[in-house]
């Protein structure tokens, strides 16, 4: 609750992920925590692919699997490799419940609900246009209609924090470094989408989409299973929307005609349009998350693991680590920015930061091979199943040759020495 004077002990900005782990960490400790989201409720505003995981969630909500409002239970991953009109898929498949598919709508406003019960001020319908300083230390925020103070303030509001921004810890996030997301929600029948993705109940299925009509950019697609509707959608970097002049939504009016995708949302009625931006800098791009006052978690921190598709995780356990740190600072009565530090350093002990340093080349040397690594051979790639397949009386053994003398005909050796280099370099800094 506010105190009288419009002072609380921490305000938290934005109730997606983040916000909402941070604030019910601090509730749980008895500490006074107001959260503030823009949007009617909280996951109004809130768009994502996409899955949940179940173990950094259950850290936060032991029960989520009985009581959250949950799609479908992951059971295949599916990587779906499209050339022009053909396609190869690999699929890992395995009954578990690591992640689970869920509605935003309906799962971040549960989560809310989680944390009102936990004592938690949620005020939702409520825009933070500033923040408010004391010389250099955040002492609160305003929002449209007042004023509120706190000892520390937590900014959880999403990759395109303009709060982050004002703290001069962020810069404008340059276009390499964002994808822009579209995605459509399609309504089917539960029987249809269990038949066509080869699943019973409330088993669901991922699929991670490479190429098609993202063949030599920067970008994915993806497709997920939910109760009854596939949500498909792709997501490419800005840099290369704006240099080909492309248009997302006619990317992703494309990936739907694929005739390796076409037949999976065959007949359904589009149910929701959405569009969203998803952080892609990777680690060399995460600002200082602290100063006098102020943390920040989540997506407006550049938290996500892009080739793993996590985001909702760092987003959760960041938004804890945060709010552990709060709770430290208030016994303390010490909300500097070298006694918050401790929460960067909790990041750093935690696979939040570990995994986003592990993988902390792969974007540079995504961006200097894409044509390679994003056009070529994934073209390669099914080419060969092609041949594989193909009986036409020639020798199996002529073939092949055949398809090996296309490498170094298609590509200057050059390149393919430049492209093995590259594989070498990406590898040594994920396992060394
Ligand atoms: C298309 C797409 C697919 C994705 N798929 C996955 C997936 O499958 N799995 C996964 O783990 N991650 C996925 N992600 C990433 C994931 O959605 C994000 O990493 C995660 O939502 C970040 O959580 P957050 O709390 O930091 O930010 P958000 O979820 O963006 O929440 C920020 C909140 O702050 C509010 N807000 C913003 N500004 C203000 C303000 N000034 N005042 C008040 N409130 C404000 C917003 O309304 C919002 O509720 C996907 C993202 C996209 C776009």
């Amino acid at each position: 609750m506010l105190k009288k004077d419009n002072k609380t002990d921490v305000i938290v900005v934005g109730a997606g992920p983040a916000g909402i782990a941070c604030a019910i960490t601090l509730a749980r400790a008895g500490k006074d925590v107001v959260l503030i989201e823009r949007g009617t409720f909280a996951g109004s505003k809130n768009v994502f692919g996409g899955a949940i995981y179940t173990q950094p969630t259950k850290e936060l909500f032991p029960n989520f699997e009985t009581e959250a409002p949950l799609e479908r239970r992951s059971i295949a991953h599916n990587y779906m490799i499209l050339g022009e009109d053909d396609s190869t898929t690999i699929s890992y498949r395995k009954q578990g419940n690591g992640s689970y598919s869920v509605i935003r709508a309906k799962f971040d406003r549960w989560m809310a609900d989680e944390a009102k019960k936990a004592g938690v001020t949620v005020v939702e319908q409520t825009v933070v246009r500033e923040l408010l300083k004391n010389g250099t230390s955040v002492v609160g925020v305003r929002t449209e209609l007042e004023e509120y103070y706190a000892d520390i303030v937590v900014l959880a509001d999403g990759v395109n924090s303009l709060l982050a921004k004002q703290t001069g810890l962020r810069k404008d996030i340059e276009a390499k470094d964002v994808a822009l997301s579209v995605k459509e929600v399609i309504k089917l029948d539960k029987e249809v989408i269990n038949n066509r993705f080869n699943v019973k109940d409330d088993e669901g299925v991922i699929g991670q989409i490479f190429g098609g009509p993202m063949l030599g950019i920067l970008g994915l697609g993806f497709i997920y299973t939910n109760k009854d509707s596939v949500t498909i959608g792709l997501g490419v970097t800005l840099e290369d929307l704006v240099k080909n002049n492309y248009r997302p939504f006619e990317l992703l009016e494309q990936l739907k005609k694929h005739p390796s995708i076409a037949p999976l949302i065959d007949g359904g009625t589009l149910k929701e349009y959405s569009a969203h931006l998803i952080p892609e800098g990777g680690y060399k791009r995460i600002p200082k998350l602290c100063d006098n006052g102020v943390m920040i978690a989540g997506d407006a921190g550049m938290l996500v693991n892009n080739l793993h598709w996590e985001g909702t995780n760092l987003a959760m356990i960041s938004g804890k680590l945060a709010g552990e740190t709060a709770i430290e600072a208030i016994n303390n009565n010490n909300f500097s920015k070298k006694f918050l530090s401790q929460y960067e350093k909790s990041l750093r002990n935690s696979f939040v930061i570990k995994d986003m340093k592990t993988y902390k080349d792969l974007m540079d040397i995504m961006h200097q091979r894409q044509n390679a690594f994003l056009n070529y051979y994934l073209k390669k790639i099914n080419s060969f199943f092609e041949m594989f397949t193909t009986v036409n009386s020639v020798p199996k053994r002529e073939n092949y040759w055949t398809f090996i003398k296309t490498i170094f005909t298609d590509r200057k050796i050059s390149e393919l020495f430049k492209d093995l280099w590259a594989i070498i370099k990406l590898l040594w800094s994920i396992l060394v």
